[in-house]
């Protein structure tokens, strides 16, 4: 676990929280501050800063693959589809990114605006 990393705490149970989901290699938790009517994070059990930092260590191919795996079965589950869904990975400070453990976007449950910001 990552020191003061929030998301490797919540996976590793330090602080409680509702699992949507679970896999080997990721948890599924509801957003804290949703931005859809429906907004899920997909998290890695692994911690790794990010997707290009995940790449780098030459994990991402496996990661990104599990983390898709388990929104695949979240989007199925929660009532998704067959309506749609947004998926985003917000990478460090000017792509968005606030946590910096490597988690993926799941947002739906209402029609999304175009944009991505
Ligand atoms: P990002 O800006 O892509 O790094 O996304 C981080 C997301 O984590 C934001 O949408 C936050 O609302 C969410 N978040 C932060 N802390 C928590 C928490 N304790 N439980 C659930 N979601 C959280
Ligand atoms: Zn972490």
């Amino acid at each position: 676990m990552a020191n003061d990393c929030i998301f490797c705490k919540i996976v590793d149970g330090v602080i409680p929280s509702a699992r949507v989901a679970e896999s080997s290699d990721a948890i599924v938790i509801r957003d804290i501050s949703p931005q859809a009517a429906q907004h899920y994070l997909v998290l890695p059990k692994t911690h790794v800063r990010s997707v290009a930092e995940a790449f780098d260590q030459g994990i991402g191919e496996k990661m990104v693959s599990s983390l898709y795996a388990l929104a695949h079965q979240v989007v199925k589950q929660e009532g998704l589809l067959p309506n749609g869904f947004r998926t985003v990975i917000n990478t460090e400070a000017g792509g968005g990114q606030t946590v910096f453990h490597l988690h993926l976007h799941i947002l739906g449950g209402e029609q999304l605006r175009g944009s991505f910001a």
